[in-house]
């Protein structure tokens, strides 16, 4: 055979090698446009893409990896891995805390202008990781305190056999009164029923599942609960005789009050109550991400404070605190319910508005502006006036969060420049300037 001919047959063998291979595969020139994919990839991106039409990878991606775009233009190396394992959650879960399919994305640069992206399929992985988790925290817990637990018996519909001595204590339900109902009866929430149904399919699946739900107590009281649901038969067994469920309660409410708690201090501004930097940011990025996915605009508005450090040294600096406790409650009853207000510097507020156009972001900002301006805070016999600037900038195609704020921020450094106590908005059409 010439060589000519065996490196035909090796191509051959490499293109049903990658043809054939167990993940997504795509080619694609530096601007996301598809050069080549494999089937895998084609069944798993092609849902993805805007009307069907798969042409640029990173149009496709763009809903579940807005950034995608900003990563390849900022990785700067000739060759080399621009992100590995991405987590891409492709579709939600059925039921309230279970797994949607997840896919994992490594991105390469081959050259200056071809990528290659790897997608993998790891909802399964995930799913086997979350139970491990879950196992390894109930047995320890239940070990800590088995009297916390109760235990009940379900046929194989799912409806209550029998139950142990605690039950009363920990669910507070009578045991001649459930006696054969469903026992997605003890939960609460109209979602619960197919909730109860889906934990019965995972439990026949994987042998057992644990899921986290509020529990309607006998009294009408609800609490936090964990349930553990394992099948007793084997898998595929279809006898209903043959078939049924352990079902274990636990009575969380202690912990959920203190995740709560901790929730709480860890996203609250101590001083506003507002939500603070941290929480903004994690707010924001979901709401950017659900707004780039439904095709809705977003506006931001960056607010400061005008000459405060004139307050404080006018009234002190207590007085200077209650002026921004003062300002952070007109923010807040000047702003729609959907809107995330967050106090994210000393004197410096932010408010994302989801569903929002520049111009009505702008009317927004107006309002919010003159309100303070005319209700000076009342701090013991003082009123003390005080202004605020505003910078409004609009979410554009492929923006990150970054970007956004810091056209906002433009735009305030402008009302500033131009005398304060006013609106200034960036505007797209004239890059870096601002009406
Ligand atoms: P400008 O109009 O340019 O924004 O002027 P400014 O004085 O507001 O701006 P600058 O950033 O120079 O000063 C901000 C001041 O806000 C200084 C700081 O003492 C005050 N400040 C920041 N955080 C707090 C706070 O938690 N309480 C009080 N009372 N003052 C604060
Ligand atoms: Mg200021
Ligand atoms: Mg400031």
């Amino acid at each position: 055979m010439d060589d000519i001919a065996s490196m035909r047959l090796e191509l051959e063998a490499l293109m049903q090698f990658l043809y054939l291979a167990p993940v997504g595969l795509v080619q694609t020139r530096h601007d996301g446009e598809i050069l080549l994919l494999n089937p895998r990839c084609a069944q798993w991106l092609l849902p993805l893409a805007p009307g069907g039409d798969l042409q640029n990878l990173f149009a496709a991606l763009s809903p579940l990896a807005p950034d995608l775009r900003q990563r390849v233009d900022a990785f700067k190396d000739p060759y080399g891995k621009i992100c590995e394992g991405v987590h891409l959650p492709v579709r939600a879960g059925r039921a309230p805390g279970s797994f949607g399919q997840v896919l994992s994305l490594t991105l390469i640069r081959l050259d200056a202008d071809r990528l290659m992206a790897v997608l993998d399929d790891v909802t399964e992985q995930l799913r086997r990781e979350r139970a491990l988790r879950q196992s390894q925290a109930w047995l320890h817990s239940f070990v800590e305190g088995p009297q916390d637990y109760a235990c009940i018996s379900l046929d194989g519909q799912g409806c209550i056999e029998a139950w142990n001595g605690n039950i009363e204590r920990v669910v507070g339900h009578r045991a001649d009164k459930v006696i054969g109902t469903h026992f997605s009866a003890l939960f609460l929430n109209e979602a619960s029923a197919a909730a109860s149904d889906h934990a019965l399919v995972e439990a026949d699946a994987g042998g057992w599942v644990i899921e986290e739900a509020w529990l309607k107590r006998g009294d009408g009281r609800r609490i936090w609960s964990s349930a553990l649901l394992a099948a007793r038969h084997q898998p595929g067994e279809t006898d209903p005789a043959s078939r049924g469920y352990s079902l274990v309660v636990r009575n969380m409410s202690g912990q959920q009050e203190t995740i709560e708690e901790l929730r709480r201090a860890i996203s609250c501004d101590h001083l506003t109550g507002l939500a603070n930097r941290r929480a903004f940011f994690e707010a924001a990025h979901a709401e950017m991400q659900r707004c780039a996915r439904q095709g809705l605009p977003l506006s931001l508005l960056m607010v400061d404070a005008d000459h405060f450090k004139h307050v404080n040294d006018q009234y002190g600096h207590a007085v200077g605190d209650a002026v921004l406790q003062h300002l952070a409650t007109s923010l807040s009853h000047g702003i729609r319910g959907v809107d995330v207000l967050a106090r994210i510097g000393g004197e410096e507020f932010v408010v994302l508005m989801p569903g929002t156009r520049l111009v009505d972001a702008e009317l927004a900002a107006d309002r919010l502006c003159e309100h303070v301006r005319r209700h000076p805070a009342e701090c013991g016999t003082l009123h003390v006036g005080c202004t605020i600037s505003i910078g409004v900038a609009a979410m554009i195609q492929n923006d990150n969060l970054e970007d956004l704020m810091r056209r906002a921020d433009v735009a305030l450094y402008a009302a500033k420049a131009a005398g304060r106590d006013r609106v200034r908005t960036w505007q797209p059409e004239s890059v870096g300037q601002c009406a």
